[in-house]
């Protein structure tokens, strides 16, 4: 395709972002301030220990990306998680009082896993002061060994590396940034990320010189993209994760979120979330490509539903439930002797499906 089709392309899928978006701003509700958007606890791997992660969702404004006239991404709905008004500083720490007040009974090693609709380091979404008393609550607590913050490269500065590392002292920090895949193109079309890789190396330069370590998120087929080709997309992106030094590979298969292009397309039936057996095949072989300090997690979100990652609907439980075993162990072998009826329909597709949406929009442009 020349870069004039591609230019072309991308203007296309930037305008179907912001249409699929339609009125998610304005649905936005006004929600008590003081509460975190959502919590939830679980068994994680910690450094070389299983422990227990706290993931934290604050309350605020969302994405400033999908705010923005980008629209945001293909297959994300986080902007109707914010709220329409922005939370000042008290209310964001007492947003994470109240998770920290839940926790204090809990034995350690913790995990804080700091999350917002969008970029933690957004200083739009939560400000220098709140995020340094914050980082400062954590500082006093003993039993958390490791805090991963979640944000878009660009917010990944020297400034503010070097603050996390000065705050939170020896404890383990990862920053996780949505690479999403490392092909610019998968990236930047299908999914409308809006930034390149080399943003995301330059990323991976600053925090590591505070030695900070990036977990990178990796999506399992993003619009546009045939089974064979997400599967393809994706083994060679944690392949080059490993060359890029990431510390962990968090690999997201995309489940259908409310007001996106990737629901507008499901809802034509245009689209299909992975095959649990695309996933599974993905994870062995990811943790072949990658050296043992590299742990590869999965989580998957909706998945044995129709709107997430789902074979049949006989054999989904069994393979989410071994996918959570492989995060927690890296053990390949829970991933083995795994089989259903729908394996050879699945084989099928993924040899035979024939040609990807991205090709329909190319003759679309002819
Ligand atoms: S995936 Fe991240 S960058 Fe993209 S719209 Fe959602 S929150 Fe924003
Ligand atoms: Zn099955």
């Amino acid at each position: 395709m020349t870069s004039k089709n591609l230019e072309i392309l991308q203007q296309i899928i930037l305008e179907a972002s912001r249409s699929s978006r339609r009125d998610s701003i304005a649905r936005r509700r006004s929600k008590d301030l003081t509460q975190v958007h959502a919590s939830w606890t679980t068994d994680s791997k910690i450094g070389d220990t299983v422990g227990r992660a706290t993931s934290i969702v604050f309350t605020t404004l969302g994405c400033s990306y999908a705010r923005g006239d980008a629209g945001g991404c293909t297959m994300c709905s986080y902007l109707l998680d914010g709220t329409e008004k922005a939370p000042t500083d008290e209310q964001l720490i007492q947003q994470f009082q109240s998770v920290l007040n839940k926790q204090a009974s809990a034995e350690g090693p913790l995990s804080v896993k700091l999350y917002t609709s969008g970029s933690f380091l957004d200083e739009g979404e939560v400000s220098k002061g709140a995020r340094g008393a914050i980082l400062n609550m954590i500082s006093q607590d003993a039993r958390i060994l490791e805090v991963v913050i979640e944000s878009r490269p660009e917010y990944v500065t020297d400034a503010i590396m070097a603050e996390l590392r000065q705050t939170l002292g020896a404890r383990r920090i990862e920053i996780g940034i949505g690479l999403e895949s490392s092909n610019d193109s998968v990236r930047g079309i299908c999914i409308n990320k809006g930034f390149n890789l080399e943003d995301f190396k330059i990323a991976i330069t600053i925090a590591r010189d505070h030695n900070i370590g990036v977990r990178a998120y990796v999506l399992l087929k993003p619009p546009f993209l045939t089974e064979r080709g997400a599967y393809q997309d994706t083994i060679r992106t944690i392949q080059q994760c490993s060359e890029l030094g990431v510390t962990t590979v968090s690999l997201n298969p995309v489940n259908v979120q409310r007001n996106t292009l990737v629901e507008t397309l499901w809802g034509q039936g245009e689209y299909r979330p992975a095959w649990l057996w695309t996933l599974v095949q993905v994870l062995r072989e990811g943790r072949a490509a990658l050296s043992k300090d590299i742990d590869l997690v999965c989580d998957p979100v909706a998945g044995g539903k129709s709107r997430g990652v789902h074979n049949c609907g006989k054999c989904d439980k069994k393979i989410v439930s071994r996918i959570s075993t492989f995060s927690l162990t890296q053990d390949s072998s829970k991933l083995e002797d795994l089989d259903c009826e729908c394996k050879s329909q699945w084989m099928h597709i993924l040899e035979h499906e024939e040609t990807s949406l991205l090709v329909h929009s190319d003759r679309r442009l002819r």
